[in-house]
């Protein structure tokens, strides 16, 4: 490998991260940690364990990754977990990552259980938008789905987050048949009410205990027939970004709603985004069963000793090998080793 030329790359961005079927990739998702205040049973086990501390990248490390990162053309970040405000200094970390050249975006995805402690700090550390992860309106069920309460906390968090005045607040309620049927109109009527953008998101066999089959899979297409018996037909709206998951729908009298459907419509093909687990594994699929390992690299575990070009080939390693669909459904899919709380949804 040609020192040089690496650092070329790295300085500005040509080359970029384009995988065999001429994806461009431009989002990594970081997980800055595994553990977590819930134990939601589409994510994690009752009894889950957690990597030592040791095992997790430092603070240096995952800005180092992303500077690299950047290099090569990713231009947003999307910070999650476990949970991450679980993570210590998370906010100064994020200001770190928001300061990166080539970064335009830092976003989150929490279950909004420290949201309200935390709103402020992550504000003003450069974060743009927060998802916070609600599946139900009511603490029964809310508690049968995480496995621990906390609904009160979550709306708190949300109203924190509302006075500190995010660019977008967005909600993401997973689907699952015989669960959350009775929980979509009132979690809709809600976020109509509060100017929260409600996106449903269907069940992925990534649930630590691999209880998931397919008929629990509650498509977007059944959560938007159930939204318009209650509010009326539902208008579809033009895709702005293509590698944007979410296929937007808009209410007749205003407001809009989101479905990310990966089992019943796969958007593999527009997929423009990596991952950074929290134990520092690159991954270029949530359901791949390879990881590319620049924790190593980081710590002077492999050779040669250019750790940013290293870095930067492992990267373009990882998004060459990516494969042209998850393949949910088909006789050969595997499920990964890893759970959706050790990958970073
Ligand atoms: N703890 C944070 C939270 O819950 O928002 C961030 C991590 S969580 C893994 C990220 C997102 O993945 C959440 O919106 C969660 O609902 C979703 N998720 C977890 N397991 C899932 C599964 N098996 N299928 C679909 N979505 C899942
Ligand atoms: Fe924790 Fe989020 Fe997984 Fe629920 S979905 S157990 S909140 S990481």
């Amino acid at each position: 490998m040609n020192g040089q030329v690496e650092s070329g790359h790295i300085e500005n961005g040509r080359g970029g991260l384009v995988d065999g079927f001429g994806r461009v990739h431009t989002d990594l998702r970081v997980s800055v940690t595994d553990r977590c205040t819930l134990r939601c049973t589409y994510c994690m086990p009752l009894d889950a364990t957690f990597k030592p501390r040791a095992e997790l990248l430092t603070d240096d490390e995952f800005l180092r990754t992303v500077r690299v990162a950047a290099g090569l053309g990713i231009r947003t970040l999307r910070i999650t977990g476990g949970e991450p405000l679980l993570r210590p200094g998370l906010a100064g970390l994020i200001a770190g990552l928001v300061a990166l050249p080539g970064i335009d975006e830092v976003s989150l995805t929490t279950n909004g259980l420290l949201l309200r402690e935390q709103a402020v700090l992550l504000r003003d550390a450069g974060l743009c938008r927060i998802n916070v992860s609600l599946d139900s309106l009511r603490e029964e069920v809310f508690r049968k789905i995480a496995r621990a309460d906390g609904l009160d906390r979550v709306l708190a968090g949300l109203a924190a987050a509302k006075r500190a005045g995010f660019r977008e607040i967005r909600i993401n309620a997973v689907s699952v048949r015989g669960l959350t049927e009775n929980e979509i109109v009132p979690l809709a009527a809600f976020c109509r009410d509060e100017g929260f953008h409600l996106r449903f998101i269907e069940f992925m066999p990534l649930d630590a205990e691999t209880k998931w089959s397919g008929e629990q899979v509650l498509s977007g297409a059944e959560v938007r027939g159930i939204l318009e018996r209650e509010f009326g037909a539902l208008l579809p709206l033009p895709v702005i970004d293509p590698g944007q998951p979410a296929i937007d729908w808009r209410f007749a009298d205003g407001g809009g709603v989101g479905f990310i459907d990966p089992v019943s419509h796969p958007f593999c093909d527009r997929c423009d985004r990596l991952r950074l687990t929290a134990d520092g594994q690159f991954r270029n699929c949530l359901f791949s069963t390879t990881e590319w390992d620049a924790r190593a690299v980081l710590r002077g575990e492999t050779l040669p000793a250019d750790v940013d070009a290293t870095l930067a080939e492992l990267l373009r390693g990882c998004v060459a090998a990516k494969r042209a669909a998850h393949g949910i459904g088909e006789m050969d899919f595997q499920r990964p080793a890893r759970a959706m709380y050790q990958i970073g949804g």
